[in-house]
């Protein structure tokens, strides 16, 4: 008898319909012998409703009532599903994280889970119920109710799956699994059969949405293999697992992009030591997270600085660059909100030479002029003009391989 941890996106309880479909799959896995814990997100849409009506009433709503009000998504879909699993035949009991519980620090909207009490999910799975939790949520232990961040399902279900070493974990979510590249954007990218804790962290943290980034840590320090796969057929998805010889093989496995970045220069700043600190010490302070950032070789004693910052912080950060300017006498700032950042990642890139300079000259024999470069163990990005997005990745992927054949099945 195994022990499977199920987690269903909001896509996939997103109407009632939909939620007997989770019940049927949960139900099928429990009647194949299995243990089975379900932890289920909001239905679709219903977490941002919740979020738009905290700032429609306050402008800066309490922390504490924010994760009172967000958390309720999820303790709408576990009573239903487990109404639905009972109305089978089934006996099910749903959990909030509070009930279980789930522990965490006290940062509310983004808390950390810091361990799982199991005595009551091990006491039903003994006898033959199907439990269900609320993912995204948990409790400081202290009467409060926290929540782990947009997203944050993921995590609770790997967490779920570490505290309780079950056998597997099993995201389910709308795609059916980690594509090379966006498939909307290169109709011949494939599906991954596995991917490396790393490459996946590193793909989380460009954008893309199939996992939470915390989930994914959380996965690798505690050996959690997740298998990411769809819930609405039956095909193997992709597993996300640690890496191995083969993986290696592969220069690089994926090409991501991001166009929620904007670009700021700060021109003909006095180059003495101090100055990063005054430009970049205000923009921490102000909770905003600089991505890519590049300093130009000094001429005559002053230098250009470059650097990139999430779209949604990009007037707050202009504004306090433009104090900055002002204050250390530097020649201006100019900014450019119409940029992307494509990336190519791979754990092969360890061990392989030249992958950086093919992906310079890939572009460059499109005449797509690179703005800024960073790279990282298992990774290369470029900043370019956003317009040249969808072409970047479509030659990237080519260049690296990764096009599928015809003949291909997956
Ligand atoms: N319902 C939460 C959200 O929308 C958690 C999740 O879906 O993972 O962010
Ligand atoms: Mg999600």
């Amino acid at each position: 008898m195994a022990l499977v941890v199920q987690k269903y996106g909001g896509t996939s309880v997103g109407s009632v319909e939909r939620i007997r479909n989770v019940a049927q799959r949960v139900a099928r896995t429990f009647d194949e012998g299995n243990q089975v814990v379900v932890i289920v997100s909001a239905m679709a849409g219903e977490t941002n409703r919740l979020v738009a009506l905290a700032e429609e009433i306050s402008e800066f709503p309490n922390e504490r009532e924010y994760d009172v009000l967000v958390s309720t998504g999820e303790q709408v879909t576990i009573a239903l599903l487990s109404m639905c699993l009972q109305s089978m035949g089934y006996k099910a009991k749903s959990y909030l994280g509070s009930q279980i519980p789930m522990l965490t620090d006290k940062v509310h909207a983004k808390a950390r889970i810091k361990s799982i009490e199991d005595k009551y999910i091990r006491k039903d799975l003994e006898e033959g119920t199907i439990v269900v939790v609320a993912g995204f949520q948990g409790t400081d232990g202290e009467g409060n109710i926290t929540t782990l961040g947009r997203g944050g399902s993921d995590t609770s279900a790997v967490a779920v799956a570490a505290g309780l070493k079950a056998d597997v974990c099993e995201i389910y979510t709308d795609v059916d699994g980690v594509y090379t590249t966006d498939p909307r954007i290169v109709p011949k990218a494939s599906k991954m059969q596995k991917i490396s804790y790393d490459e996946m962290l590193e793909m989380a943290s460009l954008g893309s949405k199939i996992l939470q980034i915390r989930s994914v840590e959380f996965a690798k320090k505690y050996g959690v293999v997740v298998h990411v796969r769809s819930s609405f057929n039956d095909n193997p998805g992709t597993l996300v697992t640690k890496e191995d010889t083969d993986m290696e093989t592969v220069l690089v496995s994926g090409v991501a992009y991001n166009k929620d970045e904007a670009k700021i220069s700060l021109l003909r700043v006095p180059d003495h030591p101090g100055i990063a600190s005054q430009l970049f010490g205000p923009l921490s302070e102000a909770n905003i997270t600089v991505d890519m950032i590049i300093q130009n070789v000094s001429h005559d004693g002053f230098t250009d600085m470059t650097f990139t910052v999430p779209k949604t912080d990009y007037k707050k950060a202009l504004g306090i660059v433009e104090e900055v300017s002002k204050a250390i006498g530097a020649g201006g700032v100019k900014s450019d909100e119409n940029i992307a950042k494509v990336s190519i990642i791979g754990v092969g890139m360890r061990s392989h030479s030249g992958v950086a300079s093919t992906m310079f000259e890939t572009l460059s024999r499109e005449g797509i002029n690179i703005e800024m470069i960073s790279t990282s163990e298992i990774k290369v990005s470029c900043i370019i003009a956003a317009k040249y997005t969808e072409l970047a990745v479509r030659v990237l992927h080519e260049a690296f391989g990764l096009d599928r054949q015809d003949n291909d099945e997956s």
